[in-house]
């Protein structure tokens, strides 16, 4: 039944598209541009963008400029790159709030003038004593009865620069009883002498969050202006606002506000304070750094738009807080990158075999299937010469029981190429395995026997000859998961093996052309992306985005 299916946002959507409350749908991502773009932000744009596509509808990107303290141009960048990538187009709908601040000043003058606003020279301290609490009603400003005259007057002056930080406000008129607090006379204009990354020295006001932003998507004729749910004690606020200044009459007419809850991920850093930390530390090599959940970051590991849809469709969309685990995040990618990219041979601790019975110097190009769920990946071709790598994982001189790979006297498959038996194997003073000799059936090449003798491991191998050595990165939760994300004392609790550097592995000569962000299954392995940062043209870096066992279940 299709009317279930449908969230609470689309049920809304349609209500008022069906009773006449707006002709067409119109949305908005509206970023502060004072940081970098995690997973939870990610859910927001992907909603608003999906319902202006699902309604045929209209979806602005807009920077939410109009506190100057933190916001930068460099934020304003990443975040249209991070948009752009997770595939939700603007077109030529990109705004920033600052544009409207005329229009916001004359907003304010036209409250004034119709009694609803007031000058008011109360300390940010006597206003917050003047609010009053939950349970006891807040007290009349002592400027509340000033009129239109002064403080349009006030105004006016304060627009000039005749007061200093913190000296004056703008507040409505609305009542200081309200049993809703964001009521009593919020605050809608201050006094900041700051230089505004866009329209410099121009303003000394500012407009404040809960009066800007419903002008902003009345300006821009916002239908449905979806927010998280710590906004809901706001919406009578945005409703007010947006009444007042005769953007609408009664309640159910846009632009309306929608709450639905945060994504939260379970043991992960989103805190800005902290991955600030962790980035001054040196703990992370930046805002990107792989083991982050900025959108950058999961770019870098090698996520992809589709994996980050799918999760976010996966989460839902809800009115109730809950926290989703990482691991849902990781089936998503696995699921993603399965069928799409190349199954490639890559030995991360390599350990030398050498085939006494191989000619030589030669060297055979095997066809291998690039993946053999999807034949349209094709096919390449891999160098197997009398000298390979494998994992020294993968050899054991004195196997446990059920160990099917290569050990002395035991026969394996070595993945696409041979049948090869374990005859010998050296040692070095301290008891590592330096060579393994092996002999190989030249009759079951392609990996299978014509006499249809069975075996039980396979494992891969890249030619020592042809073979190239590679960084490869291995990640773990940045925070312990046992102990949790935060001490007592709010410090975080680091996880120190959260990354594993591995200098010498040894992979298959097509991997060496690995782009930046291009992603493989290294078999056996994991799913690998060339890192964007420290590859080099022919010497790829490589980062694991995820290991191919899950222990998430749909
Ligand atoms: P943060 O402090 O984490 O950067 P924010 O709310 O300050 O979050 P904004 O730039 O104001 O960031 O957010 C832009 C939009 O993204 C807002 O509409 C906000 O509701 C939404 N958003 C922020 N965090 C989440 C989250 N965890 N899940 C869903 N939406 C979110
Ligand atoms: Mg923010
Ligand atoms: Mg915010």
């Amino acid at each position: 039944n299709e009317a279930v299916s449908k969230n609470f946002i689309e049920q809304i959507i349609e209500k008022d598209l069906a009773e006449g409350h707006c002709e067409s749908v119109v949305t908005r991502f509206p970023p502060e541009p004072n940081g970098y773009l995690h997973i939870g932000h990610a859910k927001s744009i992907l909603l608003n963008y999906g319902l202006s596509k699902k309604y045929g509808g209209k979806f602005n990107l807009r920077f939410d400029d109009t506190n100057p303290t933190k916001e930068k141009v460099e934020f304003v960048e990443s975040i249209q790159a991070d948009v752009k990538w997770l595939g939700a187009d603007w077109e030529d709908r990109l705004f920033f709030a600052s544009d409207y601040f005329d229009q916001m000043y004359e907003a304010a003058v036209k409250l004034i003038k119709n009694g609803k606003a007031y000058v008011s020279d109360l300390t940010a301290e006597q206003i917050r004593e003047y609010r009053g609490t939950l349970t006891e009603p807040g007290k009349n400003d002592p400027n509340r009865e000033r009129s239109a005259e002064e403080n349009l007057d006030l105004f006016e002056r304060m627009k000039n620069g005749e007061f200093e930080d913190g000296t004056m406000v703008l507040r409505a008129k609305i009542d200081m009883t309200s049993s809703n607090i964001n009521m009593r006379d919020p605050v809608i204009y201050r006094v900041a002498h700051m230089t505004h990354h866009r329209t410099g020295d121009k303003w000394c006001i500012y407009p404040m969050y809960d009066f800007a932003h419903p002008i902003e998507d009345a300006i821009e004729g916002i239908t449905h202006s979806i927010c998280t749910l710590e906004f809901e004690d706001h919406r009578p606020l945005y409703d007010w606002v947006v009444t007042e200044l005769g953007y609408k009459k009664n309640e159910d007419d846009t632009p309306k506000q929608i709450e639905f809850a945060k994504l939260y991920l379970t043991n992960v850093v989103t805190g800005k304070r902290y991955i600030k930390r962790l980035v001054e530390e040196g703990i992370v090599d930046g805002w990107d750094d792989p083991r982050l959940v900025s959108i950058a970051a999961l770019r870098r590991r090698g996520f992809t738009p589709e994996s980050i849809r799918n999760f976010v469709e996966l989460c839902g969309i809800s009115k109730a807080n809950s926290s989703v685990d990482y691991a849902m995040l990781e089936y998503c990618i696995r699921e993603d990158l399965k069928m799409k990219r190349p199954r490639m041979m890559a030995v991360l601790d390599p350990v030398k075999v050498i085939i006494d019975n191989y000619p030589e110097d030669q060297v055979e190009q095997l066809e291998v299937t690039n993946n053999l769920e999807n034949p349209e990946l094709g096919t390449r071709e891999v160098p197997f010469t009398k000298e390979l790598y494998i994992d020294r994982e993968d050899f054991m001189e004195n196997p446990p029981k059920k160990y099917f790979r290569m050990f002395p006297g035991n026969e394996v498959r070595l993945m696409n190429a041979y049948f090869v038996k374990c005859e010998s194997f050296k040692k070095d003073e301290n008891g590592n395995v330096t060579e393994i000799h092996c002999t190989y059936d030249p009759a079951s090449k392609g990996g299978n026997s014509p006499d249809g003798r069975k075996v039980k491991g396979t494992i891969q191998w890249v030619s020592a000859k042809y073979a190239k050595p590679v960084t490869v990165r291995l990640y773990e939760n940045i925070v312990n998961e046992e102990l949790g994300v935060y001490n007592e004392d709010g410090s975080l609790n680091l996880n120190p093996n959260s990354l594993t550097v591995l200098e010498n592995c040894m992979v298959e000569p097509a991997l060496m052309e690995a782009k930046p962000y291009e992603s493989f299954q290294f078999v056996r392995q994991g799913f690998f992306c060339a890192d964007c940062k420290d590859s080099k043209p022919g010497q790829p870096v490589f980062n694991r985005v995820v290991s191919l066992k899950s222990s998430f279940k749909l």
